[in-house]
């Protein structure tokens, strides 16, 4: 579950438990998007200054919901290779309780090292991260190991499109593609 701290996302963690609690959960993770260094793909993640203030977002919730739904504290952390460093003494700044590793093929920097034209090798070079973030053992589980399936179908409408941020894409990407 993300905050709104990622950008892209509505809702308090409390707003989320109370949903969880009406539905019958017993708990709940809350896994926004983590810091990435030197503002790699900065627009859809919290900046590494917020860090204190989603602890305390998520601490809130844990209080406001204790004896009647578990809120653990957690992240999505991206695998971006060469970020290993940064990543792992993130992860030691909070008692985290479940992390989520990401690879998010289509960011630009993403695209940007590994895109040259030819999509076999971009997939391959997703699956290698994805591969790596899985040896790294920074994480507990990966997330959407498959998103570069989704991304391969509806390259037709990303080519056409030219720009990431145009408006068909971020059209697109509302109407299939909630995962990020
Ligand atoms: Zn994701
Ligand atoms: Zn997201």
């Amino acid at each position: 579950m993300h905050t709104p701290l990622c950008k892209h996302a509505v809702g308090e963690p409390e707003e989320y438990a109370q949903v969880a609690w009406e539905r019958g959960l017993k708990g709940i993770t809350i896994t926004c998007h983590s810091p990435l260094p030197e503002g790699i793909s900065a627009s859809v993640r919290m900046d590494e200054a917020e860090l204190p203030r989603y602890f305390e977002m998520v601490a809130r919730a844990r209080e406001a919901w204790e004896g009647r739904l578990e809120v653990w504290l957690g992240m999505e952390s991206d695998f971006f290779p060469g970020t290993e460093r940064y990543v792992e003494n993130l992860h030691g700044q909070a008692d985290f309780q479940y992390v989520l590793g990401s690879v998010h093929p289509h960011i630009k920097e993403y695209r940007t090292r590994y895109y040259d034209g030819d999509w076999t090798e971009f997939h391959r070079a997703y699956f290698q991260s994805l591969g790596d973030a899985a040896e790294s053992g920074l994480f507990d589980c990966l997330a959407h190991p498959d998103i570069v399936k989704i991304w391969v179908r509806n390259i037709g409408m990303w080519r056409s499109c030219g720009r990431i941020s145009c408006g068909h894409w971020i059209g697109w990407r509302r109407r299939v593609w909630p995962w990020n």
